[in-house]
């Protein structure tokens, strides 16, 4: 499925050369319009790597999950800490469970 962009969070990462989504999208899909926002331009070839989600700093980004997993509804959204990222899952009848897990070593020099 392909990445939906919230138009009211996205701000084209204003001030970037390119916007970290775009950075992000191993398939290139991702490109930010003349309308400021970001857009995917190549939906089914996404393959549903939460790259762009993970990287975009609003939080503007989510993708649905396929209908063979979860149907329109589900949702899965990470929530990127600093060591940490939180993935918030919700189901078709909107029970949501939340899984933290570390995505960093701590560095001790
Ligand atoms: S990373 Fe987020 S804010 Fe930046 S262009 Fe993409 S969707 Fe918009
Ligand atoms: S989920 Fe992955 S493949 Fe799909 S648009 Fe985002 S970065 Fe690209």
């Amino acid at each position: 499925m392909p990445p939906i962009v919230d138009p009211k969070k996205c701000n084209g990462c204003a001030g970037r050369e390119e916007s970290f989504c775009e950075e992000a999208c191993p398939g290139d899909l991702m490109y930010v319009g003349q309308d400021g926002k970001s857009h995917c331009h190549a939906a089914r070839d996404c393959w549903d790597c939460m790259s762009c989600v993970k990287m975009c700093p609003r939080n503007a980004i989510e993708t649905r999950m396929p209908y063979q997993l979860g149907y329109h509804k589900a949702r899965l959204v990470p929530l990127m800490g600093k060591n940490a990222i939180t993935w918030k899952c919700t189901d078709i009848n909107g029970n949501t469970v939340t899984y933290k897990y570390r995505n960093r070593l701590d560095v001790k020099d």
